[in-house]
C-alpha cells in the first residue's frame, strides 16, 4: 500500500495511482484529524470523495504518530492526551474516538488505538503496554460493533499486535486479540529502530496464532528484498513510505538493485532507470535526464521517480502472487535471498 499521509501520495495524481494498479492506499488519521479535520472531510463527503479516490483506503489509528511526532503526550488508561505538532493545541484520542474519527473519514479498514512503545523498552514496560493495548482493542472493537449496527456501509476494524521485541509478549497479545474474531490483524511496533532480523522474528512469533483465513498486515515495512520475507512469514499486506520518500531523495529501486541517481556515472547514461520495468518513466526517460532533473531540483523529477518506485513495489508483489499461484514461491524466495544486495 502506498502511503498517502495527507490524503495524497506525494508526487502522484490519483489517475497515476489508478494506472499503476493501486487497489488500496493508506492515509494517516493523526494528520487528517489535525488538518483539515475529520469533520470537514466528512462534510465534503468523506475521504474517498474529498481526495477523489474510488479504491480502498486504510487508515491507521493515529497512535504511532502520537508517539513519534507529538511533542508532549500523556498516556492514561482512558487514552492518550497529546499536543499537536502543528500548533501545540491539546487533543485526546481514546479507543472510541479514533474509531469515530476513522468512520467520519469513511475509511474501509480501520485500526484500533494501540500504544507503540519506542525501541528499546524493558520487558516490564512492554508487558504493561500490551495490557493497555489489549484493553483499548476490546473497547475499540465494542464501539465499532455498536457503530456498525446502524451503519449503511461496511468497514473493517483490525486490532494491532504489539509487544516490542519480546516474542512471549507478542504471542500473549495475539492470543488475546484473536478472541475478538475481527476481519484482519495488524502487526505494529516494527520499524522503530530495531535491527531488521528482529522485525522478522517478531512477525514469525505470532505466525501460527493468527487465523490463516484473515488478512495480516505488517505496519510500516519494508525494503524491496524484505517484502517476500514478510510474505514467507504469513503477511498479506504492508505499507511503507520508502518507495515514495526514497524516490524524492534520489534512491530508485530496480530489478537489479538500487540506483542513487545523483551519482556522476549516470550523467550521460542513456538507459532507462530499469530496463525490465514497464512504467511510464522507464518507457520514456533516461537516467541522464532524471539525474539532470534531480540536480536541478525540478518537480518533474519527484513525479517520475515516485511513479517508478511505486511501480517497482507493486511489481514485486505481483511477482510474489504469481510465484504463490504457480507453487514456486520457495524457489522465488531463494533467488531473492541470493541476489539481493544489502545496500538496497
Ligand atoms: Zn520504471
Amino acid at each position: 500500500m502506498p502511503v498517502g499521509t495527507q490524503a495524497t501520495v506525494k508526487g502522484l495524481a490519483q489517475r497515476d495511482l489508478e494506472e499503476l494498479g493501486v487497489q488500496i492506499l493508506l492515509a494517516n488519521t493523526y494528520h487528517l484529524f489535525l488538518r483539515p479535520g475529520h469533520e470537514l472531510i466528512q462534510r465534503m463527503g468523506g475521504l474517498h470523495q474529498f481526495m477523489s479516490w474510488r479504491n480502498a483506503i486504510l487508515t491507521d489509528s493515529g497512535g504511532f504518530q502520537v508517539f513519534s511526532l507529538s511533542g508532549l503526550r500523556k498516556i492514561t488508561d482512558h487514552g492518550v492526551v497529546f499536543q499537536s505538532h502543528l500548533d501545540g493545541d491539546l487533543h485526546t484520542f481514546t479507543p472510541e474516538s479514533t474509531v469515530d474519527v476513522q468512520l467520519a473519514l469513511g475509511s474501509d479498514i480501520l485500526m484500533a488505538l494501540d500504544e507503540c512503545p519506542e525501541y528499546p523498552v524493558s520487558h516490564e514496560y512492554a508487558r504493561e503496554s500490551i495490557e493497555r493495548t489489549l484493553r483499548w482493542a476490546r473497547q475499540a472493537h465494542e464501539h465499532y460493533l455498536r457503530r456498525m449496527g446502524t451503519s449503511p456501509t461496511r468497514h473493517a476494524l483490525f486490532p494491532i499486535v504489539q509487544g516490542s521485541m519480546f516474542a512471549d509478549l507478542r504471542r500473549r497479545c495475539a492470543e488475546s486479540l484473536v478472541q475478538l474474531q475481527t476481519d484482519g490483524y495488524a502487526i505494529g511496533g516494527l520499524s522503530v529502530g530495531e535491527p531488521r532480523h528482529l522485525s522478522l522474528e517478531m512477525v514469525e512469533a505470532t505466525e501460527d496464532l493468527l487465523p490463516r483465513d484473515r488478512p495480516r498486515y505488517a505496519m510500516g515495512v519494508g525494503m524491496p528484498a524484505e517484502l517476500p520475507e514478510y510474505v514467507a512469514r504469513g503477511i498479506d499486506m504492508m505499507d511503507c513510505v520508502l518507495p515514495s520518500r526514497n524516490a524524492r531523495n534520489g534512491y530508485l529501486f530496480t530489478s537489479q538493485g538500487r540506483i542513487i541517481i545523483k551519482h556522476a556515472r549516470y550523467k550521460d547514461d542513456p538507459r532507462p532507470v530499469d530496463e525490465n520495468c514497464g512504467c511510464y518513466t522507464c518507457s520514456r526517460y533516461s537516467r541522464a535526464y532524471l539525474r539532470h532533473l534531480f540536480q536541478s531540483g525540478e518537480i518533474l523529477y519527484a513525479v517520475l521517480a515516485t511513479r517508478h518506485n511505486i511501480r517497482r513495489y507493486l511489481d514485486i508483489m505481483r511477482e510474489i502472487r504469481q510465484a504463490i499461484l504457480s507453487d514456486s514461491f520457495p524457489t522465488y524466495l531463494r533467488t531473492i535471498r541470493l541476489t539481493s544486495d544489502d545496500s538496497e
